[in-house]
This record gives C-alpha cells, structure tokens and sequence, in this order.
C-alpha cells in the first residue's frame, strides 16, 4: 500500500504543530476543527465532549453556528451523535436525515448538511466524546475517511485526558473523565479505606503519538510483534508448560492473536496514517475494548483480558516501559487498584501507605484476600471494570464493610465518609476497651480466641486485639514474601522473633503450605490442571524433605527449652502425619546430638482439611496432640467449590446443614477422645459464623486479629448453652422449615446478640 501523504498524515502533522502552540485552550480547539475540515474536505467539523452527567456538549465547531458552542448539547444515545458515544462505533451516512436517531439541532443551524460521518473518541475503550464532519452534499466517506478520523480523535482523545479543557469547562458541567462512579462489589471486610488510586499494572501511557517516518515506525512495530511471537512460541515450548491447562489456554489465545494477520494490519494502517508504533498499538486496543467491553460472556470476557495482556506487552516492549508505582514512591494513602493480583505482590507494597484494596477478581478465602484481611487492609472484589475506568491518582473510597467502591466521589460524599471512619474508629475503640475482658459467654462458658498471623507486622496486634495467642501461625508466608529461598538461620531468627513478641502466648506454627494458590516462584515450576487437588501443602514437602528438614530444624532450635506447638497442612492419609513425625524425631537427636538444646515438648497437630480424613478420625485423634480445622479448604473440598474462583466460591454457603453436621461430627469425636480442637479458617473472624461455631460446639477458634474484639463482643452476649439446644436438634432436622441463618436471625433477634 502506498502511503497516504496528503490525507491523515499530513493532518496529524499539522495538529501537532498546533499542540506545540502557545494558544488558549478554546482557540486551539477552533484551530483543531478548522484543520480537520480542510484536510477532510469538509464543510463541517465539530468536536463534542462527554460531561459527567452524561451529556455531549459542543466544545468546538467548524461551520455551523458559533453561538452554539457550548450551548448546543445532546444526552448520551440522543441523536447521531449520542448513539456513537454509546455504542463507541462510528457512523458513516451519507443522507444523515433520515437516520431514525438523527435529531435536529436549532441552534446549530445544521438542517442544510446531508452526509455525515462521525466517530467516538476513545480512551481505554470508553467514549469520551464525538468527533463528526459533515457536507451538504451527499457524500459517501470511505473506509480511508473512517480511519483518518479515528486517528485524528486519538489526539482529541489525550487532550481531553491531560486535562486542557478543564479551563473552558463551565463550573458544575465537569467532564465525564471526573465523573464519580461507584460499583457494587462483594465486601470482604477490615472496614474502610479513603485514598488515591494506584494502578497495581500501571497502563502505559502514550505520549509520543504522531510519527516522523513511516517506515521506521512500520519497522519499529514489525520487529516488536515479531518478538512478541518468538516469546510467546518460547513459553510454550517450554517443557514445563503442561499440553493442557488453564496457563496454556491463555498463552494459545496469546498466540492466536500476535498471529491474527487482521490486528497488524490495523496496527499497520494506523501507522500509515501517521501514528507512531505505540500510539497504533493503543488505537487498536481501544477500539477492541470498545467492542468487547459488554460482553457478558466469562469465556469471551477472559479472552479479552488476554488480548489486553498482550497489547499492553506489546507496549511496554515498543516504550521500555517498567511500572514505577513501587519506584517513584506510593502516595501515602495508597489504594491498590489491580484486575488481579497474588498475595506476594501485595507484601511488595509498605503496609503503612495501604488504606484499601480492590480487586476485579478474588474470592473471600483466596489468598490475596486472606493476606489483605491479616493486614487489616479494607477489601473489596468482584468490582468490575475499575481498573480501566481509575487513573493513577484519582480519589476513591473503599468499603470493605458493604462493599462498594467510590471513585472520584463527590465532597459530600467524602465528607460522610469520613464520619464514617471516626465511627469506626470509635467502635475500634470500644472493642480494644474489650481487650483484657475475659471470653467468655453470658452463660459461663470460658472460650478461646486465637489469631491467625504469618508476618512480622501482625504481631503487634496480638497484645492490641487481647487475643489469647496465635492459633495459626502460616509460615509460608516468609517463603512468598522473599525473593529466594530464606535460610535456615533466616528462617530460625524468624521463629525466634516471634516468639519472643509473644511472650507468654502460646503460637502454633503450621509447617510450610505451599501450592495451590500459594505461589512461590523460585520453588514451583510445573504448572498444574488442579493446583488446589495438587502437588502441595505436606505432599510437597515430604516430596521435598530437604526444605521441611530445614524448616523443623530451624523451628526446634527457636524453641530450645521450652514448647514446640506445630502443625501439618493437608493430611490426607495418616502415613504423611508419621513421615513427618518421624523428621521430627531425626531432627530432634541431630540437635541433640550436637549439643543443642532442643525443645522441652513438642505438640503435635494435623490440620483437618481434606476430606478423607474425616473417616479416619478415630485413628487420628489417636496419633495427634491437637487437631485444627482448616475451614477453608475443608469447604472447598466439601462441597468442589474452587475457593480462589469467585464465580462459585461464595455459591454455597458453609451455614447450611451439610457443613455444619461435618464440624459438628469433628466435636464429637474430639470430645470423646479428649483432643485440643480449634478451627482457624475464615469462618471463625465472622461474628455469625462464630456464633454458629459456638452453638456447634467450638470453644476454641482462631482468626484475623481484626476480627476478635467483634467477635469477643458477641461472645460476652452470647448464652452457648441456649444456642446449642436450639441448633443441634436444627442440625439433625431432614424435613427443616427453618434455614440455620434463619434460626440464628431469630436467636440474635430474640436474645439481644450484640453483633
Ligand atoms: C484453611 O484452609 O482453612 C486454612 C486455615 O489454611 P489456609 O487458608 O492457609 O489454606
Ligand atoms: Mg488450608
């Protein structure tokens, strides 16, 4: 194809020079408009922008009246131009009248002009405004015109994004850039978060936009989508890249599409008309999104997601571009805005700039949320689409307690929400007041409540959340947390560390559990169909008894002369329990041995998890010293529901009989054998959850320290004995008129439950 040299290049080359101009900002945009109708043989060319409320407003005009600048005004959908806002497509007529949207304008004076070609301005997929020309005559605008046009609204596109309209933007009329969204997510909780976006995948901005020489910049993207294509035949060549497999699925749609002849050769056409390499690569990827942006379809919503992934790989490869919200320094009020994100990432962020996260993805038991929840990060998910509606900076909400989200909110509404925060800063307040009251419920039945921890900073809140010590220690989380594996004297000063700043409070640490959704790069390799059902927890460390040996070694010599509490994750067969027992020993004489002091006792305990082991309970509570329900995979298997998969983690619920009668069988057992029982998954940190736990049975339970003074409060209302009489027989009910959420709805009701 020959180069189009009079037509969009030669455009974009002249607006150029008008951007670099000192003009007021209402002069360049009349300037702009005059040059797009005389490049494009037009007799018309007006720009339209979209206002937060919704409305298209004339900014600037070429040919129809000029009065009507900032006067004339259409809603988004109403007339020509509203319906290529909504539908971010174009519209190419060449008898615009008899178009069943178009709408006349009075005050436009545009009743004479038959042929009409408009187009959306996009960023990210979203409509930001309408860029249109128009002739008297009835004019058919070609595929060619099409693309011009597209091209010249990306510069209109990034004038808008920069900001420059703000000084002929009336007062109260802002432009939908501003605009406040809020979104409907599902709230994970640890309260509320006030603060700026930061974009955890930062988008890589364009600012280069107009090229000086084709070829080069055909060259430029050439030999970038050619090394996209070698990297992406590269990963999955790999051996460790299984034949099947969620990871394959996306790197073949990644391969597809670096392949799609049709994609390079829009990219190409951008380029031709003036773009450069990047810039065309952007165009491109707005005008997709722009498309797929709807869809409803979770497979073809994933597929899009992949095709963002890849041209924003294609972007950072063509700019250099490496994300800085980490070097360029967090704002102190940092929001983490991200599609997705694993739990070590989060740790990369220093806790005291986090005020909240938010996440397009994750379920309540993931892990990312877990580790969010240790920190006492309010959390949301399932917020669709906020990561291409935030720009670094903006200001937003997060309520981790009924999740939504506020983006770019309103004064009034950041105002109530920081009477929000005093509020809960003052029920805070009032539940560390509980702190050194005793727990135990209305009717004298002392309880025990733990906290879940796994880092050095949770430990400060075990004296601050009165919590009787640490019920679950996950010591995986120093293993996610570094960058290589942490040695033996790491991992032993770690240990140390810790139980010195509990004190007197008992910690059980559970050995290493990783796999899953648990990643920790520099030790897995092969990836797998069903992680969750994989090579993990104790599979993968008797798998691997170098790295448990180390880690009970380092654990043995930080208890030197006083108490071991240890545990073991994922017991699926009693033999892992005596392998690992048996490690223990080994270790125990080595130390011995060699003079060191070792420790006065060892507690051991399994982790009651898998299902398997529910039928093997006698057996077990034989070999064990205690026993800790891990509610949540215990769940997942129960019930194969994937707990990182939000479509269906949170689809049934664990109050219900079926779940509730599996605990309640682990009390029984646990009572007849005398065996400690605690239960430290996320069911516990929930003061309903907890209270059923309490009428089940459970005195003992363990969870994130946010939650003990809320669940501490309930207790002291709470009379165990009562509950008990009511939910048991519930649970034993095979024609049931009453839901156990019902019967505890009730019950809080009727008995004064302060939760
Ligand atoms: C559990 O599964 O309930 C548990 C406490 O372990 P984790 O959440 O770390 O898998
Ligand atoms: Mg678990």
């Amino acid at each position: 194809m020959v180069p189009n040299q009079t037509g969009p290049r030669n455009l974009l080359k002249r607006l150029r020079e008008l951007m670099a101009e000192a003009l007021e900002p209402q002069e360049r945009l009349d300037r702009v408009v005059h040059q797009i109708a005389t490049s494009m043989v037009a007799e018309v060319c007006s720009f339209y922008v979209l206002r937060a409320d919704g409305v298209l407003e004339l900014y600037a005009t070429e040919g129809l009246k000029k009065d009507a600048v900032h006067q004339a005004q259409l809603k988004m959908g109403q007339g020509l131009v509203g319906v290529i806002a909504a539908h971010a497509e174009p519209l190419n007529l060449s008898d615009a009248q008899s178009h069943h949207a178009f709408r006349y304008l009075p005050e436009t004076g545009e009743e004479i002009y038959n042929s009409f070609l408009g187009v959306p301005i996009l960023r990210a997929g979203r409509s930001l405004g309408v860029l249109v020309i128009q002739n008297k005559d009835h004019r058919e605008y070609g595929d060619d015109d099409v693309e011009a046009m597209e091209t010249t609204s990306m510069v209109l596109a990034e004038m808008i994004a920069t900001g420059e309209l703000k000084k002929v933007t009336k007062p109260g009329l802002e432009l939908d850039m501003t605009r406040p969204v809020s979104i409907d997510a599902d709230a994970y909780g640890e309260g509320i978060g006030l603060g700026h976006v930061v974009l955890h995948e930062p988008r890589v901005v364009v600012t280069n936009l107009l090229n000086d020489d084709i070829d080069a910049e055909l060259e430029r993207l050439d030999g970038a989508v050619g090394s996209l294509r070698i990297s992406i035949d590269d990963m999955l060549e790999r051996r460790d890249v299984p034949m099947e497999g969620e990871h394959r699925a996306v790197l073949e749609a990644f391969r597809m599409f670096a392949n799609d002849r049709g994609w390079v050769r829009k990219m190409e056409e951008a380029v031709r008309n003036g773009l450069t390499a990047e810039a065309a690569v952007e165009k491109v990827q707005s005008d997709t999104r722009a498309r797929m942006i709807n869809l409803t379809d979770p497979y073809l919503r994933e597929r899009l997601a992949d095709f963002d992934d890849l041209a924003n790989r294609l972007l950072r490869q063509l700019t250099g571009f490496t994300p800085s919200a980490l070097v360029d320094g967090l704002p102190q009020d940092a929001v983490i805005v991200a599609r997705t994100m694993g739990a070590a990432e989060l740790l990369d962020y220093p806790r005291e700039n986090i005020r909240g996260l938010v996440l397009e993805e994750g379920a309540v038991t993931s892990h990312i949320v877990i580790v969010a929840k240790a920190m006492g990060v309010p959390v949301v998910s399932q917020a669709i689409g906020i990561a291409s509606l935030s720009e670094n900076g903006d200001p937003i909400i997060v309520d981790g307690n009924d999740g939504t989200v506020h983006l770019r909110p309103a004064i009034d509404l950041q105002d109530a929400y920081a009477d929000k925060v005093k509020f809960f800063a003052k029920r805070q307040k009032a539940f560390s007041a509980l702190r050194n009251v005793k727990p135990i419920s209305r009717d004298g039945q002392a309880c025990k409540l733990l906290m879940n921890a796994g880092l050095v900073v949770d430990l400060p809140q075990l004296k601050e959340s009165g919590a009787a010590g640490i019920g679950l220690f996950r010591t995986e989380l120093q293993f996610m947390i570094s960058s290589k594996m942490p040695k033996a004297q790491e991992q032993e000063l770690f240990y140390r560390e810790v139980l010195d700043k509990a004190g007197d409070l008992p910690v059980t640490f559970r050995v290493v559990d990783i796999g899953g959704d648990k990643v920790v790069p520099y030790l897995r390799s092969a990836e797998e169909e069903n992680p969750a059902l994989g090579w993990r927890a104790i599979r993968f460390s008797l798998d691997r008894p170098g790295l448990l040996q180390t880690q009970l070694r380092a654990l043995l010599r930080a208890t030197g002369g006083s108490e071991l509490r240890v545990m073991i994750p994922m017991i699926t067969e009693l033999s892992e329990l005596r392998d690992t027992r048996k490690l223990i020993e080994k270790e125990t004489n080595f130390l011995k041995r060699h003079g060191y002091q070792v420790p006065e006792k060892v507690l051991f305990g399994a982790m009651l998890e898998v299902p398997s082991l529910l039928f093997q309970l006698d057996e077990l509570m034989e070999e064990v010293d205690f026993i800790s329900v891990g509610s949540n995979d215990l769940f997942q298997f129960i019930t194969a529901s994937d707990r990182g998969n939000a479509r269906v983690a949170d689809r049934f619920s664990p109050l219900k009989r079926p779940f509730l009668r599996v605990l309640r069988s682990i009390v029984e057992k646990a009572d007849q054998t005398n065996t400690p029982l605690t239960l430290c998954g996320e069911l516990a940190g929930n003061p309903l959850s907890a209270m059923a736990l309490f009428g089940i049975g459970y005195r003992s339970i363990s969870m994130s320290p946010a939650a003990i003074g809320p669940v501490k409060s309930m207790l002291l209302s709470l009379d165990i004995g009562k509950l008990e009489r009511i939910l048991l027989p519930a649970l034993e009910e095979t024609e049931a008129k009453m839901t156990i959420a019902e019967i505890l709805t009730d019950f809080i009701e009727e008995n004064g439950i302060s939760l």
